[in-house]
């Protein structure tokens, strides 16, 4: 019996997000706490940002009329600090201004206080200035009225502290996805359990776990760590159909292979509903979407199981999880972040999937292999800072412009 073609990412993905649905319900959080979430209004600024012209130097606020020459002498008859505000200057008059506080009225330059020779009530301007200089005018970041961010941006650090700029304390974000998630395995032992040295023969630490639950919470999750389901039929239906309760979204790792120790996907088939199973991606093949259905008959929990093998795991998280994820968010942005860039090094034996090699950025500007592709060593996620999306069939001479995706960028 011939198996059907694997399934491409790019038929895999649209069928994934077309059921990710946003959750309904909206957040209202601090603006202290909005990291990393999913804004769920548009962001208007009530006001200029900044407020008023005003100086991005220590000096002295003229009129250039009064200084066409080097050398003009000035009466300094103000003192205008961050803060407070000064009053009209007029003819022959300056006032002494620093970073940040407002021009005053009949200004039109600074004049930074290297360029400056103050003696007592008076001023020597060195410099003749020009129209507006060291003057940050109102409103050059942030007109009045303006949206500065929409409905759907995930919110950065400097993002919020754009929100603050336009005097927002809080702000409305999509609700965290609840998200159980499972490690599968009998081999699998957790850090702390038991020593090193004492580890079984066959036994190995569970590291899945660790990041996915990471990765999970930096996308703006609340996670359910269920522990490890052990490699049983009945204690896997058990585990998925309690999880389906209380949650948006059950993740697992490992079990969702063919062998006979793999009881992820039957148990889903069982009591839910498989969309996908198998994709033309390595590392990553076996991967499960799907189902589970909830006690209530009508509703269910979305079900999406990785593959064990750590990178494999780790890469289809960024590659499938991450999207429908942030997509239950309300997100608009959800492709990876990729730019092109030169590998330094060959890579000679073409592959029937489309590949995601971890690489690292070195000095000359293009990239460098990590050695060993295995998608069980994690080492190349750590040591590499990306990986290169490379279609399926191709080979890679050094020299060649590839798809490279930044870690540090699709882990945020
Ligand atoms: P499986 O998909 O269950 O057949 O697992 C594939 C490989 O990944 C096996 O070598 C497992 O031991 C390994 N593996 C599965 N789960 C984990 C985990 N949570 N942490 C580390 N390795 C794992
Ligand atoms: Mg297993």
């Amino acid at each position: 019996m011939s198996r059907p073609p694997l399934l491409s990412l790019d038929e895999a993905l649209p069928l994934l997000l077309a059921r990710a649905q946003p959750l309904s319900g909206v957040e209202e959080v601090s603006t202290f706490e909005g990291d990393g979430r999913v804004l769920a209004e548009d962001l208007f600024s009530a006001l200029q940002v900044p407020p008023q012209d005003n100086s991005s130097m220590d000096g002295y606020a003229v009129r250039c009329a009064d200084v066409k020459a080097p050398g003009s002498l000035l009466k300094v008859t103000q003192r205008i600090p961050a803060g407070s505000h000064g009053h009209p200057l007029q003819a022959g008059e300056a006032a002494r201004i620093f970073t940040g506080a407002p021009i005053p009225q009949g200004a039109d330059a600074v004049v930074m206080q290297e360029d400056c020779a103050a003696d007592g009530d008076t001023v020597r301007v060195q410099q003749v200035p020009s129209s507006g200089q060291w003057i940050r005018r109102s409103g050059e970041d942030v007109a009045r009225g303006d949206r500065v961010l929409s409905s759907g941006d995930r919110l950065s650090p400097a993002a919020l502290g754009l929100a603050a700029s336009i005097g927002l304390a809080s702000l409305k974000v999509a609700v965290r996805p609840r998200v159980a998630l499972f490690s599968t395995g009998d081999e699998l032992v957790m850090p702390g359990e038991v020593a090193p040295e004492a580890m079984q023969p066959g036994a190995i630490y569970n590291s899945n776990r660790f990041f996915l639950r990471a990765l999970l919470q930096r996308l703006g999750c609340e996670v359910t760590d269920l522990g490890i389901i052990p490699d049983q039929r009945e204690a896997t239906e058990a585990a998925l159909r309690a999880a389906a309760e209380h949650h948006d979204l059950i993740l697992t790792s490992g079990g969702v292979s063919v062998g006979e120790e793999d009881h992820v996907k039957p148990a889903v088939e069982k009591w839910g509903a498989l969309t996908l199973w198998s994709l033309a991606i390595k590392p990553g093949k076996p991967f499960a979407f799907g189902s589970i259905r909830r006690l209530d008959g009508i509703s269910s929990a979305h079900f999406m199981g990785l593959p064990g093998n750590p990178v494999s795991s780790f890469v289809t998280f960024l590659l499938l999880v991450r999207p429908f994820v942030l997509a239950l968010q309300g997100a608009t942005h959800l492709a990876p972040p990729s730019q092109p860039m030169q590998a330094h090094f060959e890579w000679p034996r073409a592959d029937k999937r489309r590949e995601f090699l971890r690489v690292r950025r070195n000095a000359k500007g293009g990239l460098d292999l990590f050695p060993n592709q295995s998608s069980g060593v994690l080492t190349s996620a750590v040591w590499g800072d990306g990986v290169i999306d490379n279609p399926p069939g191709q080979t890679i001479r050094a020299g060649q412009w590839v798809s490279f995706i930044s870690l540090a960028e699709w882990q945020a």
